[in-house]
């Protein structure tokens, strides 16, 4: 395969029919969004949130781009600027990890990192006030732009459809800014109004009412409810422990030579409490949003 630029190589990943026990003898695919070139879900994101930017006359030449982010947007976002020539700002909370902060500044993104107590909501704010200094600036802000859920609409829910032959019964993702659900979830009813979705959280967030409080699992869990929510009929919300998602980060890579991140085992971990209610032989649908490489000075594999 000869390619030009490496964000000629983002989507298209692979879906992997998963070779393990799963009650009911129904089945689990998992899209490997690992496999993009920045390493995660979020390539698509980005590409596709500059490109509308620019669409929409919203990005010129020389406009500097700003935009809050846990790490794996702001690496997509700093790959599609990176072709672009333009100058990003990324705000991301201290807690997150060593390896997405790292991998955004090396493509040439400035970094500014605001108190891991604040959360998201402490980025979003701050991002904000970057953005009220700086002249012609940009935040394509993630988690109101409707590209967000428009970028999986678009290009990873069409390649689910492509690649399986069958009737999908459920489709389970996680949630952070819910660009992902969304988006995918949307796709897949329009396609079959039979397809349950089902929106997965770590226990800390707030989607199922728990209280909020910190997590281990990473990338997803929400402050506040999604605004794409709105616009998809979610059909149950799933809320798994950090135990429960860090074994099956530990089982996927010892079973299955696969390395994953704790968004992804707790993707799985809902997915087969899925297989249990579904009917015998059920199509179940995820998404493995980025690696357990990308978190490796968190000890991942020790964890929690
Ligand atoms: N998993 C990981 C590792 C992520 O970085 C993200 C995005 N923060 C998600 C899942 C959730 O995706 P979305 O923002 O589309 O809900």
């Amino acid at each position: 395969m000869l390619i030009k630029t490496i964000q000629q190589l983002i989507g298209n990943t692979p879906l992997i029919h998963l070779q393990i026990k799963v009650p009911k003898h129904s089945h689990i695919y998992a899209k490997l969004e690992m496999f993009n070139p920045g390493g995660s879900i979020k390539d698509r994101l980005g590409q596709y949130m500059i490109q509308d930017g620019i669409d929409k006359g919203k990005i010129n030449a020389t406009t500097t781009i700003i935009e809050p982010t846990a790490g794996n947007t702001g690496i997509g976002v700093a790959l599609a600027t990176q072709e672009h020539h333009l100058p990003t700002i990324l705000v991301v909370p201290e807690k997150f990890s060593y390896e997405k902060q790292t991998l955004m500044k090396a493509l040439g993104a400035k970094l500014i990192n605001t108190p891991s107590e604040d959360g998201i909501k402490g980025a979003i704010k701050k991002a904000r006030e970057i953005a009220a200094e700086t002249p012609n600036s940009y935040v394509p802000m993630q988690f109101e732009n409707p590209a967000n859920p428009a970028a999986y609409y678009h290009t990873l829910a069409p390649e689910l459809i492509q690649d399986l032959d069958q009737p999908i019964d459920a489709f389970v993702a996680g949630a952070g800014s819910g660009g992902t659900f969304a988006g995918i979830a949307k796709y897949l009813k329009e396609q079959n109004s039979n397809t349950q979705s089902i929106v997965v959280e770590p226990e800390g967030s707030i989607l199922n009412g728990g209280p909020e409080h910190p997590h281990k699992t990473e990338g997803i869990g929400v402050e506040f409810i999604p605004p794409f929510f709105k616009n998809v009929q979610i059909d149950q919300t799933l809320t798994i422990s950090d135990a429960d998602a860090f074994k099956y980060v530990r089982q996927m890579a010892a079973q299955q030579g696969l390395f994953i991140g704790s968004s992804s085992g707790a993707a799985l971990a809902a997915s087969l409490k899925v297989a249990e209610q579904l009917p015998e032989n059920s199509t179940i649908v995820t998404v493995f949003p980025d690696s357990s490489e990308r978190y490796m000075s968190e000890n991942i594999y020790q964890k929690p």
